[in-house]
């Protein structure tokens, strides 16, 4: 079984300490790529500096989150550019809208979204998406661009069937996390999960973030790790009546197209 984690946070400051032991970890589960996810532009350039050190194990994204939309400077937008000209770096993201919090304005989180939209069509590459409460708005703007993309995944889907619908709709990818292993908050989504075809469906971590409530024995910490998408895995096979064999199949198989892996 080989699985690849879509989306990872490696460059997160809680793995400073023992990344190598991560990533062993990760391979020893059977996770043989994982996507490095770059929220802003330090970010970006440790994801794209760690992946081209092991372009194997490694590869990245390049984009400002949007909590952090106003960082994105013009500056800062060319520098993200640049970072998409390298192989490694194979999505275009962490990009999209987030109004549960609105840590940047909605109307600079929308203009940023854009300059995404604009990037991944000039570069040819897919989008690495994040929507929160946002959903009327981002499906506008991304819509408008659809035509010209190549193709992206809405990473960390929790959201409504009918969202579920209309980014099927649009030929998205939908990315599910552990999420969906939450008794309480997981319960829709463990419902949704089945209504995402095959070739439509990818699985990831969001390391180091939502940890899988349902792993036993409980992790003595509450930091998530790229070898818990195993744990993933199992949760989205059961709840489509699927094996564990098969979905880590197909799910790799997507992956390695929508992102164009070896
Ligand atoms: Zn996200």
């Amino acid at each position: 079984m080989e699985l690849i984690d879509i989306g990872a946070n490696l460059t997160h400051v809680s793995f400073e300490q023992d990344f190598e032991t991560v990533v062993n970890a990760a391979q020893e589960a059977g996770i043989g790529h994982i996507l490095l996810t770059g929220t802003d532009l330090e970010t970006s350039t440790a994801a794209q500096s760690m992946a081209a050190r092991d372009s194997g194990t490694f590869s990245s994204t390049a984009g400002f989150h949007p909590h952090v939309a106003s960082d994105a400077t013009a500056e800062a937008m060319a520098e993200i550019e640049a970072l998409l000209q390298q192989p490694e770096v194979v999505a275009v993201g962490e990009t999209g809208l987030d109004f549960n919090r609105n840590y940047s304005p909605p109307d600079r989180q929308k203009e940023v979204f854009e300059q995404h939209l604009q990037l991944a069509v000039e570069r040819n590459k897919p989008l690495f998406l994040h929507q929160r409460d946002a959903h009327e708005e981002f499906f506008k703007l991304l819509s408008r661009y659809r035509q010209d993309l190549v193709g992206g995944v809405v990473h960390c889907f929790t959201d409504s069937e009918t969202a579920l619908q209309d980014y099927l709709e649009l030929d998205m990818h939908i990315g599910i996390t552990g999420w969906i292993c939450d008794e309480r908050r997981g319960l829709e989504l463990q419902q949704h999960v089945r209504l995402i075809p095959d070739d439509r469906l990818l699985i990831e971590t969001d390391a180091p973030y939502l940890l899988p409530r349902s792993l036993r024995p409980k992790p003595k910490t509450r930091r998530n790790e790229p070898k818990h998408l195993v744990e993933v895995l199992r949760v989205v096979a059961e709840c489509r009546q699927q094996s564990m064999a098969e979905v880590a199949a197909f799910t790799t198989a997507n992956a390695k197209h929508l992102f164009g892996l070896k």
